[in-house]
C-alpha cells in the first residue's frame, strides 16, 4: 500500500534487490521507483525496471543530476537518455535540477543548462521529472514554467512552507523523505502546508534512514514510516494517507489507477 517514490538501487546486486523487495513488501511497501543520477546509473535502472520484480511493482527514472553536470553535459549523453526514458515502466526524467547548497557542485550556470535541456527532453518524451532542488526551490520552480513542464515532482523537499503552497499552486508535486522524522527537524508545518493530494513519500534509500534508524543505511521497506509520520501530521489514518499517496501517483506518472477494494 506505501509508495517509496525515490529510492537509489543501483549499486545493489540482484541477491540483495530480491530481498530488498520482499522486507519492502513485508512492510506493506508495494510500489518503488528505483532513481538514476547519470547515464551509467540509467542504464543500471532500465535493467533493474526491465528485470522487475515478483512481489512489488518496479519503475524507474532515469536522469542526471546536478551533481554530475559537468561531466554528463554533453549530446551525446542526452541522446542516450532519450533512448533508455523509452523503456516500459521508466516513468520520469530524473533526478534532474539544481542545488546551491553543496559547494563541490559544478556551477549554477552549468547546473541549469544540463537541467534545462532534460526538461524539454522531458517535454519532448512527455513524461514528468523528478526534481533535486536544494536551496534553489523558487528558481526551480520559475524555470518549471518558464519551460511548460506541467508534471513535476520536487523529491526530498526541505524548502519552507511558503515555497511549498506555491509549488502545490502551480499543480507541482512533493516528496517528504525520513528528514521530516528527524528530531528538531520542524517540517510539520511543511507538511501541513501541502495540499495532500500533491504530496508522495519516498526513503532516498540508501540516505536518509528515518528515526528510529537515523545514521543507519536506509532501504525502501521504511517508506511506511514516513507515510505514517505524515498520516500523524494531517490527522489521517494510515490507511487514508497510503489511498490518497496511490491516487497521486499514479495520476501524476500515469500507472494503472489504484484498486482499493
Ligand atoms: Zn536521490
Amino acid at each position: 500500500m506505501w509508495i517509496d517514490s525515490h529510492c537509489h538501487l543501483y549499486n545493489c546486486s540482484s541477491t540483495e534487490l530480491a530481498s530488498l523487495y520482499e522486507q519492502a513488501a513485508r512492510h506493506r511497501v508495494t510500489t518503488l521507483v528505483t532513481t538514476a543520477t547519470d547515464v551509467p546509473t540509467s542504464m543500471e535502472v532500465q535493467k533493474q525496471v526491465l528485470q522487475g520484480s515478483t512481489t512489488l511493482s518496479l519503475y524507474g527514472a532515469c536522469g542526471i543530476s546536478p551533481e554530475s553536470a559537468l561531466r554528463e553535459a554533453h549530446a551525446a549523453d542526452i541522446e542516450t537518455l532519450s533512448s533508455l526514458v523509452d523503456t516500459p515502466g521508466i516513468i520520469a526524467i530524473g533526478e534532474i535540477g539544481m542545488d546551491g547548497i553543496q559547494n563541490a557542485y559544478p556551477p549554477m550556470a552549468q547546473q541549469e543548462k544540463l537541467f534545462r535541456r532534460q526538461l524539454r527532453l522531458a517535454k519532448t518524451k512527455d513524461l514528468p521529472v523528478i526534481l533535486h532542488s536544494r536551496g534553489v526551490e523558487r528558481h526551480v520552480l520559475n524555470i518549471l514554467q518558464e519551460e511548460e513542464i506541467h508534471r513535476a515532482l520536487f523529491h526530498c523537499y526541505t524548502g519552507d512552507a511558503e515555497t511549498a503552497r506555491s509549488i502545490c499552486n502551480s499543480g507541482y508535486h512533493i516528496s517528504f523523505s525520513g528528514i521530516i522524522t528527524f528530531k528538531n527537524a520542524h517540517f510539520d508545518t511543511v507538511i501541513r502546508a501541502c495540499d495532500p493530494a500533491k504530496i508522495l513519500i519516498e526513503t532516498d534509500s540508501p540516505y536518509l534512514s528515518p528515526e528510529p534508524y537515523r545514521g543507519k543505511a536506509n532501504t525502501p521497506q521504511n517508506a511506511y514510516l514516513i507515510g505514517k509520520y505524515i498520516a500523524t501530521v494531517l490527522g489521517i489514518s494510515e490507511k487514508t494517507a497510503a489511498e490518497i499517496f496511490q491516487k497521486t501517483f499514479s495520476s501524476l506518472f500515469g500507472t494503472p489507477a489504484p484498486n482499493f477494494s
